[in-house]
């Protein structure tokens, strides 16, 4: 019998944007034509696993940009889902919007058709940064978007930020912070700007007019974040996330830490069952013609070794705020002096029967799994 943490999760890409971050490598495209033939395939998408995911706690809509969607396709894709698949009655659903998008009739449509968590793609309270972000709105517009939230009933609000912008100093980011922490989110996600190839950005940077935090400054970024929230009560809980509180931890973005099976639909989504992983075409006139023909739109499936796994495991656990049963740990060798090492480094902490990581420690996850190989 699954408990309901380990019941599956639902994600549903919305691959449509109102125009491209230049740091983003999403998939998503800028023009809503193919909208109307999105929510059909995805529909058809979803027959495709009829009778394979008996019963869901979590559903996430994510992008892209989901709060771009009008009511009437909003409305159709969500009557959609819980006409083809089965929620348990104290689901999760939550919703990815901007706040450009997020106006009263917006928030209150959000509310109606059952969402229960909203996560804000804010990225910053400073008209400067949000200006070198490209993005589509000013800080007086999250401002009013975090209101029209609050009034509309939600208090399961998570607020996303980037840190790490050009230019930006410790007080500028702290302001920032400050600012979000004033509206009382249950969630904050701290992402450091990262130049990923093939962005605008990335192109900007080898074109030399444009330069990024040195690493160093961004560790500090990292680590007076973990501070400040700390101080402020917030849980860190995975090496970007802050909860107000154990309830407000997201129990979907959970899923894919702790290896629970998610099935995700629309164009580049990405699934996870039965210790196979799989995705689908990363476009969408593909995913709609393949979908249109009565063919799968999945592209690659991979299933791990079980060392391969091991290894997902333990990069895993490095990053969340339970960290790693030391059980399996037992038969590598060396383990007990790593682990030891990493604890006098202050990299990890050792408590009953488990190693948990730092902030410190989060700052080098993905280095630390590769020490027991
Ligand atoms: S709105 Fe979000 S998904 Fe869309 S381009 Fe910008 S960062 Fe990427």
């Amino acid at each position: 019998m699954m408990n309901n943490s380990e019941l599956p999760g639902l994600y549903i890409h919305v691959p449509f944007c109102g125009g491209k971050c230049p740091y983003c490598d999403f998939y998503s495209v800028t023009t809503r034509s193919q909208m109307g033939q999105w929510l059909e395939a995805l529909e058809r998408e979803a027959l495709l696993y009829r009778g394979r995911f008996s019963l869901f706690d979590s559903l996430y809509i994510g992008g892209g940009t989901p709060s771009l969607l009008g009511e009437e396709t909003l409305s159709s894709l969500m009557e959609g889902l819980l006409r083809r698949f089965a929620f348990s009655s104290d689901a999760e659903f939550t919703i990815e919007g901007n706040p450009d998008d997020v106006i009263p009739d917006k928030a209150a449509l959000f509310r109606d058709l059952g969402f229960n968590r909203i996560s804000l793609g804010v990225q910053s309270f400073d008209d400067r940064e949000l200006r070198l972000l490209q993005r589509r709105h000013s800080a007086c517009q999250a401002e009013r978007a975090l209101d029209c939230l609050r009034r509309a009933g939600f208090d399961n609000v998570g607020i996303d930020l980037m840190y790490g912008l050009p230019g930006q100093t410790q007080s500028d980011w702290l302001r920032t912070l400050g600012r979000a922490l004033e509206f009382e989110p249950a969630h904050l996600s701290c992402y450091e700007l990262t130049i990923s190839a093939g962005t605008p950005f990335a192109r900007m940077r080898e074109a030399g007019v444009f330069a990024p935090l040195e690493e160093e400054e961004g560790r500090a970024l990292f680590l007076a974040t973990a501070q400040y929230l700390a101080d402020r009560g917030y849980i860190h809980y995975e090496v970007s996330n802050y909860a107000r509180e154990k309830k407000s931890m997201c129990r979907h973005n959970r899923k894919y830490w702790n290896r629970t099976p998610y099935l995700g639909l629309g164009p580049s989504a990405h699934s996870f069952a039965q210790g196979e992983r799989w995705w689908t075409v990363k476009s969408v006139s593909r995913y709609i013609d393949c979908l249109f023909k009565g063919r799968s739109p999945v592209e690659g499936r991979e299933r791990l070794s079980p060392a391969q796994a091991s290894l997902e495991s333990l990069a895993l656990g490095f990053r969340t705020k339970e960290g790693l049963d030391e059980a399996l740990f037992h038969n590598r060798p060396r383990a007990d002096k790593i682990l030891k090492e990493l604890c006098e480094s202050g990299l990890v902490n050792r408590e009953n029967g488990r190693i948990l990581p730092t902030p410190k420690g989060f700052l080098v996850a993905d280095s630390l799994p590769l020490l027991f190989y």
